[in-house]
């Protein structure tokens, strides 16, 4: 291919260099000392305090490469993971940002430039949308930019609240927020799908690639808005969606990085067509992963931890769908080393530690994954339609399946979980526990609900609660 991942991320900076900007490291994984936010899901979270107004840099263009984790939180993509072309969980996001000094005309025109008259992209494959009464932002499209008005779409709040909209850009419940203005890419009229805010836009034709956030507002814990100090601008481009456009293929998963990753897990679980999506899963997986150790998150029974334990057992659980019996996941991360090391030196200097942490947990889910699986397939064995809640308690509480690895193999199969029978019988159980006196809260904390709706911080809370009840006898 004439981009590989690492022309296109030198390229982008190279770019914004020339622009006046700082070229800044990728933050972190998990986010200093912000408990409104699980894992670093865009470019901005680093620049969080700066658009407050309570940080101050000494510099107020940047551009970055951050390295974001959506399996947790606000932005959560871990279901999307082995069903679209266009969603990880680990992905790379370019970005660039203006703290109070140029504002949309520039971002939109600067984006323009790069995408067509650097990266080459064919301009009329590309689309833009504004926030529905984002007339600045409309006229800056077709007048300045000259895209044709048929190909900028205005997209609103379709949900009633004013700030719920696609176009409304939000890191979290609270904090800096604002409208945006995205830039998609049309793959073309063989794959399904439909041009942004139309009602096919879900599928995999029309990808968005650029999101162009107009950072205006600071989103208070009621809903209601306060004005930024300063406008400022905040962008965010998929490295993945971008490198799949320029490597003239359509889905993320058919890039150089991925498909060296895939090779590789075809390789460790003995797989020929590497078209399975499986692979794709346990080749998303390993990066989160492996990027989540390197970072200092280890599985465990709560809050981060629980998502890696979570992310880490779904990989396993599909290397034991394509045949494998023992470890093999673990084998996969010197392979990532080898792809990824050189634009990650903290990644290539936790190599042992990663495969070690890795090794460890999936020993630990083989000892009772078959068991499992036997149970589950049990469950299902007569064509029902739902699982009951009590196996997928049973599964979660005495075979360490949580309940969306459950989930993860009931959806393939067009099985849905009693979630609310799951957590009757959670809460039974922790009744029974609390009052036989012998209460284990790592393992009444051991849950997580499904993915999307995981709340971190509410068990988080919830442990705060139980060990006060500890405290007070
Ligand atoms: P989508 O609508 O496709 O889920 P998004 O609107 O949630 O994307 P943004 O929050 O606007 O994404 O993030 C900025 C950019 O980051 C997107 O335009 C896209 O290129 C990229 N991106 C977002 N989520 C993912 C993901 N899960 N995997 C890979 N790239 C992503
Ligand atoms: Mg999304
Ligand atoms: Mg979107
Ligand atoms: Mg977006």
């Amino acid at each position: 291919p004439q981009f590989t991942v690492a022309d296109i991320r030198q390229t982008f900076l190279d770019f914004f260099k020339e622009r006046g900007h700082s070229v800044v490291a990728s933050s972190p994984l998990v986010p200093g000392n912000d408990p409104t936010l699980m894992f670093t899901n865009s470019g901005m979270v680093q620049f969080k305090d700066v658009f407050l107004g309570t940080d101050k840099r000494p510099y107020v263009r940047a551009a970055s490469v951050q390295a974001c984790l959506r399996a947790g939180g606000k932005h959560n993509d871990l279901e999307n993971v082995g069903y679209t072309a266009r969603h990880h969980t680990f992905f790379e996001m370019l970005g660039n940002w203006s703290f109070g000094d140029y504002f949309k005309r520039d971002s939109l025109k600067w984006g323009w430039e790069l995408l067509t008259q650097v990266y080459r992209l064919p301009a009329e494959k590309l689309w833009a949308t504004v926030y529905i009464d984002d007339d600045e932002a409309y006229d800056i499209w077709t007048k300045d930019i000259g895209l044709p008005p048929e190909r900028v779409v205005r997209i609103g709040d379709n949900k009633g609240a004013k700030y719920a909209s696609d176009n409304f850009w939000m890191m979290a419940d609270t904090g800096p927020c604002g409208p945006c203005s995205e830039i998609f890419y049309d793959h073309g009229p063989h794959i399904p799908g439909g041009p942004p805010g139309s009602p096919e836009a879900d599928g995999d034709r029309y990808i968005e690639i650029w999101n162009h956030v107009f950072m205006q507002f600071d989103m208070q814990p009621d809903g209601s808005v306060k004005p930024l100090p300063a406008p400022c601008v905040d962008t965010g481009m998929g490295l993945e969606r971008l490198a799949a456009i320029l490597q003239h293929v359509h889905s993320n998963y058919e890039i150089d990085i991925f498909q060296a990753l895939i090779a590789a897990a075809g390789r460790e679980t003995g797989v020929q067509d590497l078209s399975n999506p499986s692979l794709r899963v346990i080749a998303d997986h390993v990066r989160a992963t492996s990027f989540l150790v390197a970072d200092g998150v280890i599985p465990s029974n709560e809050g981060r931890g629980y998502v890696q334990r979570r992310i880490i057992r779904r990989a396993i659980r599909h290397g034991y769908k394509l045949g494998r019996k023992t470890p093999f996941f673990h084998k996969l991360v010197p392979d990532l080393v080898r792809l990824m090391g050189d634009a990650y030196p903290n990644l290539k200097a936790s190599e042992t530690r990663v495969m070690e942490v890795l090794k460890a947990e999936e020993e630990r889910f083989y000892e009772t994954l078959a068991n499992g699986m036997e149970i589950l397939d049990a469950a299902l064995g007569g064509g029902q339609k739902v699982l009951p809640g009590d196996v997928a308690f049973k599964l979660h509480d005495t075979y360490g399946f949580p309940l969306d690895l459950s989930a993860d193999v009931c959806r393939e199969r067009g099985v849905t979980v009693d979630e609310a029978g799951f957590n009757a019988a959670m809460e039974k159980q922790k009744a029974a526990g609390r009052a036989a006196g012998k209460f284990k809260m790592d393992r009444a904390l051991e849950y997580g609900g499904a993915s999307n709706k995981f709340t971190g911080y509410e068990r988080l809370e919830e442990q705060a609660r139980v060990v006060a009840v500890y405290k007070d006898g």
